[in-house]
């Protein structure tokens, strides 16, 4: 029988890794809780024309990356990103008619039928933020400047935060019709995509990985020349407030990003290049304030984010904590097996993360499983033990030991995992 495997660029994610990644999502869940946002979740699936609609026809991500298919006659799509579901949600339970200002932070899988290399998978996790009803660059700001904090927390090492606008609609509209205008007469120097996307999507050619691409566009004109006052307004606020706030950045004109819903902010954040190759981006992120209303609903501005968790843990040091449990409590013999359960039930009960080897081995195998398991503390329970109603307590690191009633061995052990450096030793009488 030929063995099945994972879908090809889709990863498990073995418990050994887990521990990191629940590191990152925890420190994220606090970074957001702290600034005022509350977590939402929202369906892996969403009809087709919800990314059409959101994300834009001519788009990567829309044209080629997506899975689709139709269930009952229904067209479904494994969403690519998390924020035209966001969104949807936001309109659906018109959020906007409750409150003024709404900050939602996400986690979850997204799905892109992209050509899976480092950093890069068909199946990924994403740490997304969005706020709708805020339309300043006060918001956009104070956004950045939260990541910023994130990634030097995680630590990511040499993160760069990268801003541009794109204005508003005229003004994109203007810069096409200038960028179309300039490229023509050079299109035969550009790679055989961009010259599709010269009629289809010309800015993402500004974004494009080619080197002759790369070379045609190096004296385009940019968008800034096209921007409205007020835009323009918007992003010298912007600026202001992360040069105010002290974040640092820099401005790249050229930045564009692959969905089409942006408006005015866009930023990027890259980092650790020795480990995520050049051209790769942690976090990305920007303001649409036209999605809500595109998607049938009132004009609600929005700002929002998204990061690749692989990419994070690619790029960070975050530590997993070494210890799968406290204790190990240790049969031997199977008349010991059900004082055992109860007395792995009351560590429990008392907090002590704590794992119970029921499989009746000898005691040496169990103790070799309780220091991978990395426990501090073995309670073995043996035939003499049993009848004198104690306990072996085993300190595996300090390694001492001592028997005592199980009573004792429950108030010792949290004890000494308070204090690692002390040992385990029970208080020499019972407290009354
Ligand atoms: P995007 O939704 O394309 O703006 O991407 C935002 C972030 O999600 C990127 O900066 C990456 O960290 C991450 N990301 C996007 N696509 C992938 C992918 N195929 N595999 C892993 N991470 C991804």
């Amino acid at each position: 029988m030929t063995l099945l495997r994972a879908v090809k660029g889709m990863n498990d994610v073995l418990p050994d890794e887990i521990g990191r990644c629940q590191a990152v999502e925890r420190l994220f869940a606090e970074t957001m809780a702290r600034a005022g946002f509350r977590e939402v979740r929202t369906p892996t699936l969403e009809p087709t024309p919800l990314f059409v609609r959101a994300i834009g026809e001519a788009t990567d991500v829309v044209e080629k990356e997506m899975y689709s298919f139709e269930h009952h006659g229904e067209p479904l799509t494994l969403r690519p990103e998390g924020t035209a579901g966001a969104a949807r949600a936001y309109l659906e339970h018109a959020i906007h008619a409750k409150e003024p200002v709404t900050r939602w932070w996400y986690s979850g899988p997204m799905f892109r039928a992209e050509r899976p290399q480092r950093g890069r998978y068909r199946q990924f996790f994403q740490l997304g933020a969005e706020v709708f009803g805020d339309p300043g660059p006060g918001c956009d700001a104070e956004v950045i400047d939260l990541l910023v904090g994130f990634l030097d927390a995680l630590p990511v090492t040499g993160a760069a935060v990268l801003v541009n606008s794109i204005g508003g609609k005229q003004a994109r509209e203007r810069y096409r019709d200038a960028l179309v205008q300039y490229l023509t007469p050079r299109s035969s120097t550009l790679s055989p995509d961009s010259q599709r996307r010269l009629s289809t999507n010309p800015l993402r050619i500004l974004d494009s990985k080619d080197d002759k691409d790369r070379t045609a566009v190096a004296e385009a004109p940019t968008i800034h020349e096209f921007l409205d006052a007020d835009d323009q307004a918007h992003f010298a606020a912007l600026r202001a407030h992360l040069d105010a706030l002290g974040t640092p950045y820099a401005v790249d004109p050229r930045l564009v990003r692959g969905l089409d819903y942006y408006t005015r902010t866009l930023f990027e954040i890259k980092g650790a290049e020795d480990k995520l190759g050049s051209g790769s981006t942690l976090v990305g992120g920007g303001r649409y304030d036209r999605m809500v209303a595109e998607l049938g609903g009132p004009d609600v501005p929005a700002f929002g984010f998204a990061m690749g968790l692989e990419r994070l843990l690619l790029a960070s040091g975050v530590d997993a904590p070494g210890r799968v449990v406290d204790a190990v409590v240790v049969p031997i013999g199977a008349a010991a097996q059900s004082p055992a359960l109860a007395l792995g039930r009351d560590l429990r009960r008392a907090g002590i993360r704590c794992d119970i080897d029921t499989r009746g081995t000898s005691l040496k195998s169990q103790l070799r499983r309780a220091t991978a398991l990395g426990a501090r503390f073995a309670l073995i329970l043996g035939e003499s033990e049993l009848r004198e109603g104690l306990v072996q307590l085993k300190d595996l690191d300090a390694h001492s030991q001592e028997r005592v009633t199980p009573e004792v061995a429950l108030r010792s052990i949290p004890d000494s995992l308070r204090n690692p450096a002390g040992g385990a030793t029970a208080p020499a009488e019972e407290a009354p």
